[in-house]
């Protein structure tokens, strides 16, 4: 039984003192809702803060939005896993589309994070998709597959125990363009089978996979209740403290 993960992608949103009333209200809405696991990625600056209000809290947990490959050193403007750990950082985002096509990061570069990720026992959520031309052209799987590969070469099936897969599309990411639950589904299943071939059939039928793209309450539901859809990577929607536990809410009816 794979428990549901949300999780809130706040990118480059929300100074600290945004994220504690979002937090107040948030976790008041909230309530003791144990269903579903819930995480909450601020930007770099927010950590600290989010790790303290969290902290005694149950379920909701402290993601980071991207980690450095390297472990210290000459590296300006980058953030270590060990610095993350210090924050009780305990998830961390790799290869968000947003860092693919803005920021130059490829399969090869989300690969280097993921192994910096194992070893700083940081849980990984990693993200792949395919762009409105790819879909278009017929090459979802192959794309899907590509990235997969690439992304998790070299990692042994006990290295990604922890870790969550993220199919986000790129189409559908900040557009209001979801994709339909049968459209992601096949997705999901997908990339479930390919985890077994790249690995074993133990681990892919362990692996959460969340979808994400333009996430909102009131299509949560029909998302959730895919068989191979276990949560959610939310963007805009998890800006708004209501919105967000209401996601959170949907997903557990569907738990
Ligand atoms: C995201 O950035 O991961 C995302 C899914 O954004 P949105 O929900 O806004 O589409």
């Amino acid at each position: 039984m794979r428990k549901k993960i949300i999780a809130a992608n706040w990118k480059m949103n929300m100074t600290q003192s945004e994220a504690s009333s979002f937090l107040d209200t948030f976790l008041r809405e909230l309530g003791d809702e144990k269903t579903v696991e819930v995480v909450i990625v601020p930007a770099f600056t927010a950590l600290s803060k989010v790790s303290e209000r969290l902290s005694n809290t149950q379920g909701v947990r402290l993601g980071a939005q991207n980690m450095s490959a390297e472990k210290s050193g000459a590296f300006t403007g980058e953030v270590s896993g060990a610095m993350l750990r210090e924050l009780f950082v305990r998830y961390v985002i790799l290869g968000h589309s947003e860092r693919r096509s803005l920021y130059g990061e490829t399969d090869a570069v989300v690969n280097r994070k993921l192994h910096a990720a194992v070893e700083a026992t940081l849980k990984p959520i990693v993200c792949i998709g395919e762009t409105l031309e790819q879909r278009d052209a017929g090459d979802v799987e192959k794309v899907l597959a590509a990235q997969l590969k690439g992304s998790l070469a070299g990692l042994t099936a006990k290295e990604i125990h922890d870790a969550v897969l993220a199919y986000e599309p790129v189409w559908a990411i900040g557009t209001g363009r979801t994709a339909t639950p049968e459209q992601a589904q096949e997705a999901h299943a997908f990339i479930r089978k390919t985890v077994g071939e790249l690995f074993d059939e133990t681990t892919s039928a362990k692996m959460r996979i969340q979808y994400g793209g333009s996430v909102k309450p009131n299509n949560t539901e029909a998302l959730m209740r895919q068989p191979d859809i276990d949560g959610a990577l939310v963007g805009g929607a998890s800006l708004e403290a209501r919105a967000f536990a209401e996601i959170v809410h949907a997903t557990a009816r569907c738990a």
